[in-house]
């Protein structure tokens, strides 16, 4: 699967993120990493796929 980086267009590089504490979350500010019912867990049971943009140093990440 090719992803273009959504900032400058190029064709971004595939891997994967290792680390399972991530959090996605709307909020500026939390006072726990534990998930809210707005946040989303980036580790679900494996390493999530990722691309990365490193001229952009932009992630897009497929959890
Ligand atoms: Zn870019």
């Amino acid at each position: 699967m090719e992803v273009k980086c959504p900032i400058c267009g190029r064709t971004m590089e595939s891997g994967r993120v290792f680390g399972k504490g991530l959090l996605w979350s709307p909020k500026e500010h939390k006072w726990t990493v534990l998930a809210g019912k707005d946040d989303v867990s980036l580790y679900q049971g494996e390493f999530p796929e990722a691309w990365i943009c490193k001229t952009c140093r932009r992630v897009v990440l497929h959890y």
